[in-house]
């Protein structure tokens, strides 16, 4: 490689944190419902547990929210919302600076973050701590940058008016989030929401709830008033259903399965109509053609699937080779999967760790029974790993078609499916034969095959000759059953105003 190559390649991106040891005595704070800058018990007086999916162990019982758990947070964000309230009436610049002084809270307990996100999640601890929080200070940052740069216009209205609009903040918005990236995502949905001047109830999964819950100490530290954030952990088709429900929430944002996505629309419209945005499943395809790069091809395509154990929406888990390079390509894939080193997410040098639960693995390993009895060629892994824990071996398989179940379905697992293709217009059509539309990727040195990809491929993010590129710059969402709307960005930014336009007679205007 080239001098001038190299300085290219390494330029735009800033060195990554040197990696500290994780937390060895890691203590769990904060296991309440936090309301009002408060922390709650549960109104029925139940708790639930939580688990280390690398042990299969307790590490704590958490306060279970439910229905009248959630009306209380929903009261408190209600009175923070209200005319005239310190949140209202305070400047937009001041919200950027509380969201930026949070940002300063979190890169100061980023150790003790990162370590809890490992043991409640089963995250390698290197992914956890320099992308996921990496991931989270960037994302606040840049919705902090956007509060007061969030403008109306001046509209040159037909007759004697004075016309203009305004993007006001919502109201209060119900966020549900999910376990794969429990505090990426909880930024993800709190940051545009408070940079625009709405109130929050948020409500982490069932599996994860222990970061979130430690956000509820830094926002009452870093200064937000009563009530903006409330934070109510709980179980789904409890505490989520009461949020979808709800008849006083303005807004629900909501990232998990198309499954319950759905729930959650059908709810709000049965309720109140709330604004609803959904980031849901996929079966991402990725394309590799015989003119790419090989060896990048191949690892870009193993890290887009076997990253976080698979446990990511944007997956590339449907991937179509060019004939030509069909067989080398599987040859190489088999051998990097194989290579993967499992153990304990804690553990350096270790780089898959155990899937989230009981639930999920079950799953996995039915559907990857699936693809050995539909016919499908098992080329490595296949089965459990380990004595404890949710562990799954890196799993390949060759000669998929497309009406397997594994070609279908979310695995949401370390299980790769590669295909064969011949012709563009054939690959075109069985890229977008799903009812997803999350990312694609399509690797070539052919730009005029990248350009035709870009525009035919039906998905909110399409990738060229990389895999999982994202930043809090972008907008980020699906097509078809992947979802409703945008997250990050400036579009993801907009999801979370409504827009007003107000209209004042005059005598004359001029122009
Ligand atoms: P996964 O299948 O990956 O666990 P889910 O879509 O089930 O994803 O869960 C994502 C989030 O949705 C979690 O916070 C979960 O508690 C919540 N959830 C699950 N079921 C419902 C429901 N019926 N209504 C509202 N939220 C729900």
């Amino acid at each position: 490689m080239s001098t001038e190559k190299k300085k290219l390649d390494s330029a735009p991106t800033p060195a990554p944190p040197s990696l500290p040891a994780p937390l060895t005595d890691l203590k769990i704070k904060y296991t309440k419902i936090f309301i009002n800058n408060e922390w709650h018990d549960s109104v029925s007086g139940k708790k639930f547990p939580v688990f280390n999916p690398a042990t299969g162990e307790k590490i704590c019982e958490v306060e279970e929210g439910d229905k009248e758990d959630v009306d209380k947070a929903v009261k408190a964000a209600r009175k923070a919302f209200e005319l005239g309230s310190p949140w209202r009436t305070m400047d937009a610049s001041e919200r950027g600076r509380l969201l930026n002084k949070l940002a300063d809270l979190i890169e100061r307990d980023r150790l003790l973050l990162a370590t809890m996100e490992s043991i409640d999640g089963g995250k390698l601890f290197a992914n956890s701590y320099i992308m996921d929080l990496g991931g989270c200070l960037n994302s606040l940052r840049y919705c902090a940058g956007w509060a007061d740069k969030i403008q109306g216009r001046t509209i040159p209205m037909d007759g004697n008016y004075f016309t203009f609009t305004r993007r006001e903040p919502i109201g209060v918005c119900g966020q549900i989030i999910p376990w794969n990236f429990p505090l990426v995502m909880f930024i993800w949905k709190i940051a545009p929401a408070l940079s625009c001047g709405n109130t929050v109830v948020i409500k982490p999964a069932e599996q994860t709830p222990l970061t979130a819950l430690h956000m509820g100490s830094l926002i009452k530290e870093a200064g937000f008033p009563p009530g903006v954030v409330n934070i109510v952990p709980g179980y789904g088709p409890t505490a989520g259903a009461a949020i979808a429900n709800h008849m006083d929430i303005d807004k629900v944002a909501f990232t998990g399965s198309t499954e319950v996505g759905k729930k959650i629309k059908e709810a709000a419209g049965k309720s109140n109509l709330k604004r609803v945005t959904l980031e849901l499943g996929g079966k991402s395809p990725n394309i590799i053609f015989a003119d790419a790069d090989l060896d990048s091809a191949v690892e870009f395509a193993h890290i887009g699937l076997f990253y976080h154990q698979g446990q990511c929406c944007v997956a590339g888990s449907r991937i179509f080779v060019e004939e030509p390079i069909y067989e080398e390509f599987v040859r190489r894939s088999v051998a990097r999967a194989k290579k993967n080193i499992l153990g304990n997410p804690l553990t350096p040098g270790v780089q898959q760790g155990p899937q989230i639960d009981k639930e999920q693995y079950d799953r996995i390993l039915s559907l990857i029974e699936s693809g050995k009895k539909e016919g499908a060629k098992l080329e490595c892994g296949g089965g459990p790993w380990g004595d404890k824990g949710f562990y799954i071996q890196p799993t390949v398989f060759s000669d998929v078609s497309d009406d397997m179940r594994i070609a279908k379905e979310e695995i949401f697992g370390p299980v790769q499916q590669i295909m064969k293709f011949k012709s563009i217009d054939e690959v075109i059509k069985r890229a977008n034969n799903t009812q997803y539309g999350l990312a694609a990727a399509v690797f070539t040195k052919d730009l005029d095959k990248a350009l035709t990809f870009a525009a035919a491929l039906q998905a909110g993010m399409v990738w060229v000759n990389c895999y999982s590129a994202m930043s809090a710059q972008c907008p980020f969402g699906g097509f078809k059953m992947s979802g409703n709307g945008r997250e990050l960005g400036e579009h993801g930014v907009h999801e979370y105003t409504e827009v007003k336009t107000v209209t004042i007679k005059i005598p004359q205007k001029n122009s």
